[in-house]
């Protein structure tokens, strides 16, 4: 249960107050009523809410699948820069963050929710969630490479080491520019661009493709979201 006016506010309908002079103003109905008081308790299972007559569902959480463009940040607010929140032009809730960062030129797949404890449990390092890369880099990765990234690379300093675990490296193509695919379970600051700097290449492009069993819709263009289909959810 909880207050009317929490519950519209909630839902994007407006500020506290914004909400409050809704209700006085005979704005909002509950189960077909004229709603008098902003306090009035609300079960948001089966109460029914309207605003002028339109139906306001409730959802305590909200899960969007954005495909994150190039320029934005992975951040809530945000002085200078445009953030992924504000690309979530449909989300109601005001507590949305993204789950996880992607560095400003990073593209692809980013979670953004309200839900806490899923976000802890895909980010918890502890529990070993696959996060899939694709990358250009510049160099020649070799079958050598593969094996660098599988032992464990420092991409610390040699003052203050930092070992990454085992990571899966895939050769997509190898030239002078290469095309990888790359497994980590981590998420250590500008993780791939240092693993990639530690054998003395460098990612020109970078794009995430999967977190855990959350794979990008491809139908999806940069920019573009959607809400998490609920065996997404699910499966997650
Ligand atoms: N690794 C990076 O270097 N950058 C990202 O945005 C994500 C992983």
């Amino acid at each position: 249960m909880i207050r009317l006016d929490k519950y519209l506010a909630d839902m994007g309908i407006g500020t506290r107050s914004a909400v409050k002079q809704m209700i006085r103003k005979g704005q909002v109905q509950v189960n077909q009523e004229t709603a008098a008081r902003p306090e009035l308790k609300i079960d948001e299972q089966n109460d029914k809410v309207q605003v002028n007559g339109q139906m306001i569902g409730y959802a305590a959480f909200e899960y969007y699948m954005l495909h994150k463009p190039a320029g934005v940040v992975s951040a809530t607010e945000d002085k200078r820069d445009k953030t992924v929140i504000d690309l979530i032009e449909s989300r109601k809730r005001k507590d949305l963050f993204p789950v996880g960062r992607l560095d400003k030129d990073t593209e692809g797949l980013l979670l953004i929710t309200n839900d806490g404890a899923l976000a802890h449990q895909l980010l918890a390092p502890k529990k070993h969630v696959d996060k899939v890369y694709y990358a250009k880099v510049h160099g020649w990765v070799t079958e050598d490479t593969v094996s660098q990234f599988a032992k464990g690379l420092n991409i610390g300093t040699d003052d203050a080491e930092e070992w990454t675990r085992p990571a899966k490296l895939v050769i997509v193509q190898a030239g002078d520019d290469s095309e990888i695919r790359l497994t980590i379970q981590e998420g250590k600051f500008h993780q791939v661009k240092r693993m990639f700097q530690a054998v003395g290449m460098e990612v020109t492009y970078l794009k995430r493709e999967s977190m855990g069993s959350l794979v990008l819709d491809e139908t999806l263009k940069p920019g573009e979201y959607r809400e998490l289909t609920t065996e997404e959810l699910e499966n997650l």
